[in-house]
């Protein structure tokens, strides 16, 4: 089981059986066949066609960005020269999340695998806009190794034609959910070294002010050697300070909804992250959805049934109609001892800290940050620090730890720009002029072959989705 450099140990070596397990998860239909080849003549239609004979590989380039072989391009500032772009193909689909469509494709200009994802309906309305250009700001924001960031976008055509984003992110070979449900054992060890990288993520993001607001084991990628990235930012947002705003109801995946959305709580804050990750813990130790109910009602129920009818204290900031569906029910003492029962691994650790996160008042449940405090994790925190994280580093003597295991952002994530977006045009030259000044004085830009069947299988693909989330938004 290859770990990223030869010769690095393997913490999860037997979680995903067989070494060429990314092509049993990456294929979520039979179509997946040929592998791209990445570089291709055909003309690219999304951005400008490079002269013959411009050199394509950046190792062709002279060595320094920009270098020899750089054309004007026609909608660029014409005193800036840029390369021109590489085009790439999609490969094989991977996965379909909540706000895009998901391909692995190669980089052209070093031949990796790379993520290739297609942000929708971006200038649809105003708040798609929004929406949009936020998770592309925060994507380009991350830098923590356990969060999925923007590793590229390409280059968008000029600003007329721009109705489409994408966006290059690190290909991951699967996620919980399919690890959860596979039959592949999933040991102690595997536990405590997900969730320690699962609240290492998130507490990286509540110190930048960001609510994830979706977390799910859908939505946290692992690789072979079990590093996990927390992904999909299309409904995160920056945390609101003023309890007298209003926030959203319609955030979080039913099943790892915490208590206070489903209560119709006009404001929350990070602590809903956390509820889902305890529900997740706990899906971990059991392999079964903790809370599976069919209407967000029953969800509330199945929440009581397990942690007790919950105080007056913590039903202040309920609607009233759930307010009122709690104190009319029968009173429920809590049962939180059933939670032994689902797994060998559900020790006195693990379900101490698993009660801290599942605590039905937001206000008393742990942080992200206190949770990465709890002894529980101490062994996933010494496995990640040992062998699977960027941060150490090994010399002959032994190993080199980093002071801060656990870092926050350097800066909140600031979304001011928001207020000045009025528009759906103003967006689109707004969001144009991001994408063109964060690729400035980096690589050869790249740009994808619209003529290749492969695309061509992409954007229908894409197409079908959209429509399935447009409808979805119009509700
Ligand atoms: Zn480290």
């Amino acid at each position: 089981m290859a770990f990223h450099g030869a010769g690095r140990q393997t913490v999860c070596g037997d979680l995903f059986p067989g070494s060429d397990l990314g092509h049993k998860y990456f294929c979520v239909n039979s179509s997946c066949g040929a592998p791209s080849t990445g570089l291709s003549a055909t003309p690219c239609l999304t951005g400008p066609t490079a002269p013959a004979g411009t050199p394509r590989h950046p190792t062709a380039m002279g060595g320094s960005t920009g270098g020899g072989a750089a054309v004007p391009q026609p909608y660029s500032n014409p005193a800036s020269e840029v390369p021109s772009p590489a085009e790439m193909e999609p490969d094989r689909p991977i996965g379909y999340g909540a706000f895009g469509v998901v391909w692995s494709v190669t980089d052209p200009r070093d031949g990796r695998k790379v993520a290739l994802k297609k942000m929708p309906n971006v200038f649809q309305n105003l708040v798609s806009c929004k929406r949009v250009f936020r998770e592309l700001r925060m994507l380009c924001f991350f830098k923590h190794d356990n969060v999925l960031s923007a590793l590229d976008i390409l280059q968008p055509p000029q600003i007329d034609c721009f109705e489409e984003i994408y966006v290059i992110t690190e290909l991951m070979q699967s996620d919980l959910h399919k690890v959860i449900v596979s039959p592949q054992p999933l040991t102690t060890d595997h536990i405590k070294v997900f969730l320690y990288q699962i609240l290492r993520g998130l507490k990286y993001l509540h110190s930048a002010g960001i609510l994830h607001r979706d977390i799910k084991p859908g939505n946290l990628l692992v690789n072979s050697n079990c590093l996990l990235k927390i992904c999909d930012f299309g409904l995160a947002r920056v945390e609101e300070p003023d309890p007298t705003r209003h926030m959203t109801q319609e955030v979080v995946t039913q099943y790892y909804r915490a208590p206070e959305v489903l209560m119709g709580c006009r404001h929350y804050g990070s602590a809903i992250d956390v509820w889902s990750v305890g529900c997740i813990f706990a899906e971990l130790l059991g392999r079964r959805i903790l809370f599976q109910a069919q209407s967000p009602i029953q969800q509330l129920d199945l929440i009581t049934d397990l942690l007790g009818t919950p105080p007056l204290s913590a039903l202040s900031s309920a609607c009233e109609g759930a307010r009122a569906h709690i104190l009319r029910g029968p009173h429920k003492p809590p049962s939180l001892s059933v939670l032994y029962m689902l797994s060998d691994g559900a020790t006195h650790e693990a379900i101490h800290l698993l009660c801290r996160m599942l605590v039905f008042d937001p206000a008393k449940r742990i942080s992200g940050s206190d949770a990465l405090s709890h002894p529980y994790l101490d062994e996933g925190r010494l496995r990640y620090h040992t062998c699977m994280c960027q941060c150490c580093y090994s010399v002959p003597s032994g190993r080199v730890y980093t002071r801060d295991f656990e870092p926050v952002a350097e800066l909140p994530f600031s979304h001011s720009y928001e207020n000045s977006l009025l528009s759906v045009w103003q967006g689109k030259e707004l969001i144009h002029r991001f994408i063109t000044e964060h690729q400035q004085g980096k690589r050869v830009p790249l740009c994808i072959n619209p003529q290749s069947a492969a695309f061509k299988t992409f954007i229908r693909s894409t197409a079908w989705h959209s429509s399935k989330v447009s409808r979805k938004e119009e509700r």
